[in-house]
């Protein structure tokens, strides 16, 4: 495989961007070796400078549900972005992404776009805390919400990845006020709050957790945390960046008959413009500037290109039926990958939601934490680049999860089956 041209390029970006990117993740130090750069990308395929091929499985880490460079996108952007690229006053489009989202999240009632996940999250827990008059939020470990001061705190993803889920830089006055238990532990997050439920704000959740590989929450675990919430006058916050719009059209929310106070997006309502939104109920929202006191703003918030993208992304995926064909493509590569795992005898188990996967070099269940971390990450390190040379691309690292998108049909998921076969065989010593 030629990797000249991303050699020559990884090489100049050294020097100037810290670690050569300017996404932790993506400098492939979990995995090692050195990134792949991309000149375009079609489909479910990225195709490198180089000239290489690659069925995708990160998917932009989540915004490309309906593959790369879809054209009724791109037809959106282009037309969108010829009456001028941001305003910096409201357009029509503004109020069409709050409509549409509104109406396939009912528990968001009101909406604020923002231009990323990070904001989206960091803006929902300044709600909480005005609306509550309380400071202390609870999060889980392994849960990553952006790089946001008081989410990096036993958070996953690349601070997971990189050994650093406490990072330097974040005021421990800060720090202090997140109080982190373990997911899926019905029992800790009881005596948490039964110790501090009257300071807490707000409890912050991937509702599914896509940060640290892929857990799904037990039966009852979101219902039960919902309960403690309400019972404590906390705010419940779904954080749906990565799970919005994927695991079900109204996201978890909706997979798991929950109603979170808050909610927060990113990914998939851009289209792969940068793009997040956070929303929930009426008498909370209105308590953000200007409606109320609570004080958040964006120079570029509601981008019109960045609205065109997202909403032709919507109505793709509202199609009918367009989250039952995710559901069964995620479980035809699930189910391969297993059965090729176990033609080479490599213990292998894999966890799925619809169009999210997770996929561990060990036993299941995985149901928590210290069950993902248990996975043999040194030999997903020997596949992800096993399956890299035999051009399918999968999440650089063993601690995040990977996407599928409606462009994966029969034909890449068989190729990728094939492809782990030999894989699997390659590792399997
Ligand atoms: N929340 C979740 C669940 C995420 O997965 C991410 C990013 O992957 C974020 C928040 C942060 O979003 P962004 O990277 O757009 O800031």
């Amino acid at each position: 495989m030629k990797t000249d041209r991303s050699h020559a390029l990884f090489t100049r970006a050294s020097e100037l961007l810290p670690g050569g990117v300017n996404s932790p993740v993506r400098a492939f130090k979990s995995v090692g070796g050195e990134p792949f750069f991309v000149q375009r990308a079609g489909g479910p395929y990225l195709h490198d400078v180089d000239g290489n091929r690659y069925i995708d499985y990160v998917g932009s880490w989540g915004p490309m549900i309906a593959g790369h460079a879809h054209p009724k996108v791109l037809a959106a952007v282009e037309r969108t972005m010829r009456d001028g690229l941001s305003f910096g006053v409201p357009n029509a489009l503004e109020v069409t992404m709050a409509e549409a989202i509104t109406s396939i999240v009912p528990s968001c009632e009101m909406v604020r776009m923002v231009n990323s996940g990070t904001e989206a999250t960091l803006s929902a827990i300044r709600v909480a805390r005005g609306a509550t008059g309380r400071n202390r939020i609870v999060k889980f470990e392994g849960c990553y919400h952006g790089h946001g001061d008081s989410f990096l705190v036993k958070a996953g993803s690349g601070a997971l990845t990189l050994g650093l889920p406490n990072s330097p830089g974040v005021p421990s006055a800060l720090a202090d006020l997140t109080l982190t238990i373990p997911y899926n532990d019905f029992d800790a997050a009881t005596e948490l709050f039964e110790k501090a439920g009257s300071d807490i704000a707000g409890l912050i959740i991937e509702p599914i957790v896509g940060n640290a590989n892929c857990i799904l929450p037990r039966d009852g675990y979101l219902q039960h945390l919902r309960d403690l919430c309400t019972k404590h006058g906390a705010l419940l916050i779904f954080d749906e960046v990565m799970t919005g719009f994927r695991v079900a059209l109204g996201g978890a929310q909706q997979r798991y008959g929950i109603t979170p106070d808050l909610s927060t997006f990113g990914k998939i309502i851009g289209g792969g413009m940068p793009v997040g939104a956070y929303g929930g109920r009426r008498d909370l929202m209105s308590q953000v500037a200007p409606a109320g006191p609570i004080y958040q703003a964006g120079t570029l918030s509601g981008n019109p290109v960045a609205m065109a993208a997202g909403l032709a992304t919507l109505e793709l995926i509202r199609e009918p039926g367009f989250h039952d064909a995710l559901e069964r493509s995620t479980h035809a590569l699930c189910d391969g990958l297993e059965s090729a795992a176990r033609d080479a005898g490599v213990t292998f188990h894999t966890v799925r939601a619809p169009g999210m996967f997770g996929l561990y070099f060990r036993e299941g269940p995985i149901e928590t934490f210290e069950d993902a971390k248990g996975s043999d990450s040194a030999r997903f390190n020997r596949f992800f680049h096993a399956m890299l040379e035999r051009g399918v691309y999968l999440a650089p690292s063993a601690f995040e999860a990977g996407f599928v998108s409606s462009a994966h049909g029969e034909a890449e998921i068989a190729a990728t089956v094939e492809a782990a076969r030999a894989a699997f065989a390659e590792v399997a010593t």
